[in-house]
């Protein structure tokens, strides 16, 4: 093929037919991107959101039980009967909601699989899925595939706290949909009760699911609650709330996680769930659920990451990056325009790059999160991380 061609026709790629992409500008992934980028250059990576210190050995064990007790073949489409049962339990608890676990919640390949299966299943070609800017990178791609069209309402410039007036100005008789992040990742804010009861208005009468992305449900700091879609029942009756295992036990490369939706939604969903993955792998189910009879492990984890939290931003105080609130999640953005080095100039993915490449610490431009480009000197750091590599990080950040 001439270097200079930008066609191939099926006789030049050898007889394999030249796709046309569903995803035309869509690339890999930046987590992955950046997690090669740090492993190529061994920097310490507080690119990606993933802990770098192993789950707790008892929920080992318990999966280990469940294959060597015989559990190895297909469970019930819409997950192991124990499993939902320990979820819906969890859901009343904390949540003051009663969910009907053989018509109301499903186990899912992690919280993405869930996220696009509710999109696929609820939303029409031409219909409009509202995103509020900064948003998870697979969400824009999800809508595109089912057809659909993206709207993008802004989160608060100042705050990136969620803005109900614009949500609301947004609305048109094709809105179909709203995705929406609590605690938010990249930017740490939290949906406060106030936010849901103006959605619930903004709402009302309308056709819009909700969907809640609440992966983070269990890193909520500073003593405040996480307010669930759950726990707002006029919320709560058109929404698909989605959460992940992942996220909760330090397991994020299971990818279990789960959705949660009134009986008439879950029914869509489970329709193009049993034609994509059908179930989830049964063992990892049955572990999870002996495991979540002992509510210790999420009941102690937003102290656990809120020491974390604290550590770093003691850290990060102490160098030239200017920090951003951090209210939830493991994740911590920051300013980097103040710094003494020529490179604060940089676009946010050349800085990025740069940082991981020259200072050996890798992190996440925060324009990943936006459609078109944005360039604000912000980028991510995940501190879900050893206190010992957190310190390596900061020595390293320390000297810009
Ligand atoms: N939503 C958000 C906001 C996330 O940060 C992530 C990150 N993993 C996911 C969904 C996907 O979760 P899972 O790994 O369970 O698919
Ligand atoms: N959710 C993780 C993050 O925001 C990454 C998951 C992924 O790589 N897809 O870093």
């Amino acid at each position: 093929m001439p270097a200079t061609s930008t066609h191939t026709t099926p006789s030049d790629s050898g007889g394999t037919p030249q796709p046309r992409s569903r995803l035309p500008t869509v690339g890999t992934t930046i987590f992955s991107v950046m997690s090669a980028l740090a492993q190529a250059c061994d920097a310490v990576n507080l690119g990606q959101g993933f802990p770098d210190f192993d789950c707790d050995q008892r929920l080992v064990q318990a999966v280990s039980a469940a294959m060597l007790g015989g559990h190895n073949q297909y469970p019930p489409m819409a997950g192991v009967p124990a499993l939902r049962a320990a979820i819906a339990a969890k859901i009343a608890t904390l949540y003051g909601r009663t969910c009907d676990p053989d018509r109301e919640i499903t186990v899912t390949a992690g919280a993405t699989q869930a996220i696009f299966t509710a999109i696929l299943a609820l939303v029409q070609p031409g219909d409009e899925v509202i995103v509020l800017e900064p948003c998870y990178d697979s969400y824009v791609p999800n809508i595109e595939l089912a057809g659909a069209r993206v709207v993008r309402v802004a989160l608060d410039p100042q705050t990136l706290r969620p803005d109900i007036d614009r949500i609301a100005a947004a609305l048109t008789p094709r809105t179909r949909g709203l995705v929406v992040n609590t605690p938010h990742n990249p930017s740490g804010t939290v949906w406060r009760a106030d936010d849901w009861h103006g959605l619930a208005d903004a709402l009302a009468g309308s056709d819009v699911v909700v969907i809640s992305d609440e992966v983070y449900e269990h890193m909520v700091y500073d003593g405040q609650p996480h307010h669930s879609a759950l726990a707002h029942p006029a919320i709560a009756a058109r929404s698909v709330v989605v959460s992940s295992f992942g996220k909760t036990y330090h397991v994020t490369g299971w990818k279990v996680g789960y959705a949660v939706a009134p009986a008439a939604l879950m029914a869509e969903f489970r329709k193009v769930h049993q034609f994509n993955v059908f179930t989830v792998n049964t063992p990892m189910q049955y572990g999870l659920a002996a495991y979540m009879a002992d509510p210790a492990p999420y009941q102690t984890l937003s102290s656990f990451y809120q020491a974390k939290r604290d550590r770093f931003r003691a850290g990060l105080a102490r160098t030239r990056f200017r920090l951003l609130p951090c209210e939830g999640t493991y994740f911590q953005c920051v300013d980097y325009g103040g710094l003494a080095v020529p490179e604060r100039t940089l676009p946010e993915a050349a800085f990025c790059e740069w940082l991981t490449r020259e200072i050996g610490v890798a992190a996440i431009p925060l324009s990943a999160f936006y459609g078109s480009p944005t360039e604000q000197q912000r980028i991510r750091f995940c501190f879900a991380k050893r206190d010992e590599t957190l310190q390596a990080a900061l020595q390293r950040l320390g000297a810009l």
